[in-house]
């Protein structure tokens, strides 16, 4: 196929590199040179501006931060979705607000051209891999158009329901994530504090009920004081903003979630929000005066 793929960050640039060694043909755009200049050594073709990468293409796919970039490139300042062959389906890879996949859809949809929101989790080290898991929002026979691109850059793609569905799938894994971190860290320190160390009350409960990925993944790293990321804080604030927003628009209580993100936005102002979301655990630490060690 020949693809338009637009926003090579730390996610989009391996994913893009799996499309091309998947045969497919790739044009490129971001607004930083050097990723776009390293795609097309890898085989890609570099555009000048988002709305040249669309010229003759069958799918258009963004990997950008948030709705304002995606609603800007798509049908606010580059307007690239009125440039796009009316035959090629547009793809959004971001995490963004689903409310805001939903009026791209609209817009395009005017224009007799299909959408998917289709957002990922498994971070870099996945997009390397091609082994991302993308939760899909569409229409069945477009999603069984697009199946086999997604499948060059993931192990698992599910279709959720109709276009936004992606997005609110992934807004329920952020959710999830982000209280399973604040509980780990929440349960370690008040296991150390009451005098048992973090160390055996991981080995004793992992396999137990309690245990979970996520505890598995983020509990070394409070033990070590090992936050590197990973996945920044930042990013989770902004996916859990879109949380509040989406909840807000369907009147649904997320009284956990609006917790956890008062705690990230705490670590925010004090400049913790560059490191990995497992720095939850600063939040507690900070509370307490005490460190978490092994
Ligand atoms: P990133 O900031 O590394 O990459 C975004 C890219 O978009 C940058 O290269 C930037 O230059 C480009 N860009 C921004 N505005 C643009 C514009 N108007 N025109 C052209 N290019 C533009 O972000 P990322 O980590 O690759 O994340 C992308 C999306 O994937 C986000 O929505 C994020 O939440 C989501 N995500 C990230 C991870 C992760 O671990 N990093 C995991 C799962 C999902």
């Amino acid at each position: 196929m020949k693809i338009a793929f637009i926003g090579l960050g730390i996610m989009g640039k391996p994913m893009a590199k799996n499309l091309l060694k998947a045969g497919h043909s790739l044009r490129v755009y971001d607004r930083n040179t050097p990723a776009v200049e390293e795609l097309e050594k890898a085989g890609a073709t570099a555009c000048k501006s988002a709305v040249e990468t669309v010229e003759g293409v069958d799918m258009v796919i963004t990997m950008l931060p948030n709705s304002p970039h995606v609603k800007s490139v798509m049908i606010e300042d580059d307007k690239v979705a009125e440039h796009m062959p009316k035959t090629a389906v547009f793809v959004d890879c971001s995490s963004i607000n689903p409310v805001a996949s939903r009026e791209i859809a609209k817009v395009l949809k005017e224009k007799g051209i299909d959408m998917l929101d289709a957002p990922v989790s498994g971070g870099e080290p996945k997009a390397i891999d091609g082994t991302l898991s993308f939760m899909v929002g569409g229409k069945q026979e477009v999603f069984d158009k697009c199946k086999d691109v997604l499948s060059a850059m993931g192990d698992s793609v599910v279709l959720c329901g109709d276009v936004g569905a992606g997005n609110v799938t992934k807004l329920c894994n952020q959710t999830i994530v982000a209280i399973n971190i604040a509980a780990v860290a929440e349960a370690l320190q008040m296991g150390q504090m009451c005098g048992v160390s973090p160390e055996k009350v991981f080995a004793a409960i992992r396999g137990g009920l309690a245990g979970s990925t996520v505890m598995n993944a983020k509990a070394p790293m409070m033990m070590d004081q090992n936050f590197t990321p990973g996945f920044r804080i930042d990013l989770h604030i902004k996916d859990l903003n879109n949380v509040v927003d989406a909840a807000d628009a369907a009147n649904a209580p997320i009284p956990l979630t609006q917790s956890v993100l008062e705690m990230m936005k705490v670590l925010r102002k004090d400049g913790d929000s560059v490191y990995d979301h497992s720095a939850l655990l600063k939040y507690y630490q900070k509370l307490s005066g005490e460190v978490l060690h092994r």
